[in-house]
């Protein structure tokens, strides 16, 4: 006789760390030092309650399922009429109700409370943490107020909505909506960076009341087609304007706005980003005509800075990933975290995590001031914004690489959440000015913003003396300024422009990692300012050739910078 088979044990789980949940993504001790330094430790009660929130399983169970179960379209009813709308997953919207309580969208526009801004940055980068793909229109939405500005009736109208701390999902007319949310569309098929190439047309149609037009045409990149306004570029008779266009119009009816198809994108894919067309759909014109760009550049210097402190922000997630795993894992008998050549890697991403906080955090004081009225942070925003953005985005692609790497096989297997940190990290990089758009950018307001040189210099000058490499790579970029300033006075013309052009990126990335390095020699434990300096700025210098983790020259206290971004988290149960 036999009975019923019991399945046989065939082996014991072992060596497997326990999972990293139920932390408080906010133990971060250069966010908080960057914080203290900028006035803005008040917030730290908020960021921390925001930190346990983004660590908890919950979370991460809803980032997942709105990784996983896509955005949909629906764009016909069962009658067939066109209803052009996106279902998202209920874990989209439970993540989207945490960033809108919590004020990261516009709130800080309509608060007002000193070191609002700054505040709201710190958030965004801790709830960045816990999903990227939200982050989308909640940037988004933040950034269009100071644009929607230029059209003050507009503003008055909508801003307060946008500000509103209610998430209230659902196409209705704005005005009787709890809170909104604002995108953006500017990018069209054969043109992204260069906009003014736009063929999307626009019509005055005073009818339709004042500073009405009817737009026809199209846009090729449209994330967030869910939100209640676009902020949209169009040819008006003035030339390249700026229109405000409503999904729902005042009396009831849908836009002419149709959504012909959803991307689908390596990443980023709880958001929705759509292809629209428009049918002669209504928009209300924000700014002059024939200024568009000047009237969004306002939204899109704000989402710039989101691309920082999500870059940042994914950064700091992987290097937690990495420095929680191999504290957990052995190999050959001992813990990985352990072995020398593992200690060199997870400290250079560390590394690269402090210098990325630093600099976000930095900028995102700057923005404050500006905000504030401070003409010199305003100026060094200018050019240490397009800098970063290139920089430290580009930066966020490697080190995900590498943390994935740290991970051995289970990096790239989808349970570990790192494949889409992976796939998530270009994305800053491309949107938003890409890399060689933003890195132009920095010549641009080298040249052009009256005041930008001199802030730099001063914010660089104020680190003079406390790193010797750092005073060499701060002379080297002297010597690129003095050199861009002769090339401009000697040769003018083209082959002045082409010949600086071409060395925008190495400049963008010398700017970017100085203040880095500054910031870092000023305010860093002195191991995280000495392996900064040994490793970005001497012969391996930033962008230097073949420059891979785990480099770093010998001599470095290299346990104590690991040791700075180990979070606990509590036993598996
Ligand atoms: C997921 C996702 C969502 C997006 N959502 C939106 C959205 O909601 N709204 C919106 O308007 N757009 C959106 N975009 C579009 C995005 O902003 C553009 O893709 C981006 O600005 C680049 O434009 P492009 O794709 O036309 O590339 P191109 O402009 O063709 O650029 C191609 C490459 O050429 C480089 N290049 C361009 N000009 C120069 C130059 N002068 N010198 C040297 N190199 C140059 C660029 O850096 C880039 O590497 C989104 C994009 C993605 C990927």
């Amino acid at each position: 006789m036999t009975g019923p088979t019991r399945p046989r044990v065939t082996h014991e789980v072992l060596n497997q760390p326990p999972p990293l949940a139920g932390h408080d993504v906010a133990q971060d001790p250069a966010l908080f030092e960057a914080l203290a330094r900028e006035g803005a430790g008040a917030v730290a009660g908020e960021l921390h309650e925001l930190g346990v929130l983004a660590g908890s399983a919950q979370t991460q169970e809803q980032a997942r399922l709105a990784n996983d179960c896509v955005p949909r379209l629906r764009t016909h009813d069962r009658y067939g009429h066109r209803i052009d709308e996106v279902d998202y997953h209920p874990a989209w919207h439970a993540l989207m109700s945490v960033a809108v309580a919590h004020g990261l969208h516009a709130a800080p526009w309509a608060e007002g409370e000193p070191g609002a801004h700054l505040a709201r940055a710190a958030k965004f980068y801790v709830w960045s943490q816990a999903e990227a793909g939200h982050g989308c229109p909640v940037s988004m939405t933040y950034a269009a107020v100071p644009a929607l500005r230029h059209a003050p009736e507009l503003a008055r109208r909508f801003e307060p909505l946008l500000a509103s701390r209610a998430y209230d999902p659902g196409l209705r007319v704005p005005e009787t909506k709890a809170g909104l949310l604002s995108g953006m569309a500017m990018t069209e098929k054969q043109g992204g960076s260069d906009v003014r190439a736009g063929t999307t047309r626009a019509e005055p149609a005073p009818s339709a009341g004042p500073g009405a037009h009817l737009l026809t045409g199209h846009k090729w990149f449209n994330s967030a087609p869910m939100c209640d306004l676009f902020l949209v570029l169009a040819q008006g008779p003035g030339g390249l304007t700026c229109f405000l266009l409503p999904r729902v119009l005042p009396d009831g009816t849908r836009n002419a706005i149709r959504i012909q198809r959803l991307k689908d994108k390596l990443g980023n894919r709880s958001n929705a980003s759509a292809e629209v067309e428009y049918e002669g759909a209504v928009g209300w014109q924000v700014g002059e005509p024939g200024r568009g760009v000047r009237t969004i550049i306002d939204m899109v210097t704000a989402t710039r800075l989101d691309c920082v402190l999500g870059s940042a922000a994914g950064i700091r997630r992987g290097t937690v990933a990495a420095v929680h795993h191999c504290a957990h894992r052995q190999a050959f008998g001992r813990n990985l975290i352990d072995q020398p050549l593992m200690t060199g890697v997870l400290a250079d991403l560390a590394v690269e995590s402090e210098a990325a906080t630093a600099l976000a955090i930095r900028l995102a004081a700057a923005a404050q001031r500006s905000v504030d009225g401070d003409s010199a942070e305003a100026a060094l925003l200018r050019v240490a914004l397009p800098a970063a953005k290139y920089w430290v985005c580009k930066r966020a692609v490697a080190h995900a690489a590498e943390v994935l790497e740290c991970h051995g096989g289970n990096g790239y297997v989808e349970d570990s959440g790192l494949p889409g940190l992976y796939r998530e990290a270009p994305l800053n990089s491309i949107w938003e000015g890409s890399g060689n758009v933003t890195a132009l950018d920095v010549l641009r307001a080298l040249h052009r913003s009256p005041g930008s040189v001199d802030a730099l210099t001063a914010e660089l000058d104020l680190a003079t003396g406390g790193d010797k490499r750092l005073d060499e790579a701060t002379g080297e970029l002297r010597r690129m300024l003095n050199g861009l300033a002769g090339l401009a006075e000697s040769a003018g013309g083209a082959g002045a422009g082409q010949a600086a052009e071409y060395q925008a990126r190495r400049l963008a990335g010398l700017i970017a990692s100085l203040l880095q390095g500054a910031l870092l020699v000023r305010h860093a434990p002195p191991a995280v300012a000495d392996a900064f300096c040994a490793s970005r700025l001497g012969s391996a210098a930033a962008g230097g050739p073949g420059y891979a983790f785990g480099t770093l020259p010998d001599g470095l206290d290299l346990p104590s910078v690991v040791d700075r971004a180990r979070v606990s988290a509590p036993a598996a149960g």
